[in-house]
């Protein structure tokens, strides 16, 4: 990468508040036919039609959900907007609209928050949302970003956690561990760094790793899959928090019990070579570690043939009645209760 040895620094202050929005909002259009009025008056206004509106909203903190040293701002404000619209796939809702506030300390030039805002610009573009608003503000800490995501979906399309049947199956998008590998890529490599400010990582071993770790993809195209399947899942939630975190959330909200299969787990190669590597156990990086952002939703079992071979989907288990409690089966076919071990902000 070539790296300007002589980066502009134009502080925010020279421009004001009211100089900073006008400068960020110039980024953003209108492309969504819900968004009847975006930036630049008091308050948005959308038209729902005749559909439900979804809406929810995240912080981000730096030092709390990220480490600038090694997520790059531009990366940042993608995967601000994409966790959210994350939130809006797990409905099995169109995401349409996010507005987003930074506060921002002094230590932040304006070209700083210009990469965050290409980030965001570059995610909107990305999954079809209109940015319509945000906020601006300074901070005397770090950087603080809140982003919340808006999403229309038909009454009978919404898909929420309580509708599990016993003998549902379990079923994930994509592969999963790989952001918390490469958040663990990232930590050594910033150690190496700090001990060795000259030292070049290489990375190529991991890209896909970090990848994920950096800029996670929400999982919009789903909800199309499902369309074209003729396929409505009984409950689904979005992988943040880890795996076994978000399957205890739909058993305990659907009072259901669950039984996960270890080998079913689908795991990236690059994932299990990097688990070898860091002497960890791949099983617990895919049940616990977080923010790959996949959704995980439960079929009825009479569903599996529409499903069956399709690469985006892998049947990691099934529901059983809540007294059967919730499990993981080995390997070795022994059963092992699952606990909520996902990545906690609120654990010190
Ligand atoms: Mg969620």
């Amino acid at each position: 990468m070539l790296e300007n040895k002589d980066p502009q620094r134009t502080s925010i202050a020279q421009l004001g508040e009211f100089g900073l929005i006008d400068h960020l909002a110039k980024n953003f259009g209108i492309t969504q036919e819900s968004t009847l009025t975006g930036i630049g008056d008091d308050a948005a206004v959308i038209d729902p039609g005749d559909q439900k509106v979804v809406v929810s909203t995240d912080f981000l903190i730096e030092g709390v959900h990220f480490d600038l040293s090694y997520m790059p701002l531009k990366h940042l404000g993608f995967k601000a907007v994409s966790v959210n619209v994350s939130d809006i796939c797990a409905m099995n809702a169109r995401p349409t609209q996010v507005t987003v506030s930074i506060a921002v300390s002094n230590r932040f030039p304006l070209e700083a928050i210009e990469e965050l805002y290409a980030g965001i610009a570059l995610a909107a573009l990305a999954f079809k949302v209109d940015v319509v608003g945000g906020d601006t503000t300074s901070s005397t800490t770090g950087l603080i970003i809140s982003v919340t995501a808006i999403g229309l979906a038909k009454s009978e399309e919404i898909v929420y956690r309580n509708g599990a049947k016993e003998n549902d199956l379990i079923v994930v998008t994509g592969d999963i561990g790989a952001a918390y590998m490469g958040l663990q890529v990232l930590e050594r490599e910033k150690q190496v760094f700090l001990v060795n400010p000259n030292s070049q990582p290489d990375l190529d071993a991991y890209t896909y790793l970090i990848e994920r770790q950096l800029k996670p993809e929400a999982r919009t195209d789903v909800r199309t899959l499902f369309h074209a399947l003729e396929i409505k899942p009984t409950s689904m939630i979005d992988i943040s928090d880890g795996l076994s975190s978000e399957l205890l959330h739909l058993c305990k909200q659907s009072n259901t019990g669950c039984d996960l299969y270890e080998d079913k787990l689908p795991l990236d190669p690059q994932l299990i070579s990097t688990c070898e590597e860091f002497n960890i156990d791949a099983t617990t990086v895919a049940i616990n570690g977080g923010e790959d952002y996949e959704l995980l939703f439960t079929i009825p079992l009479e569903d599996f043939d529409k499903i069956k071979g399709n690469p985006n989907f892998t049947v990691i288990g099934h529901m059983t009645q809540a007294s059967a409690g919730s499990n993981l089966v080995t390997r070795a076919n022994t059963k092992i209760p699952l606990k909520a071990r996902g990545w906690n902000a609120l654990d010190e």
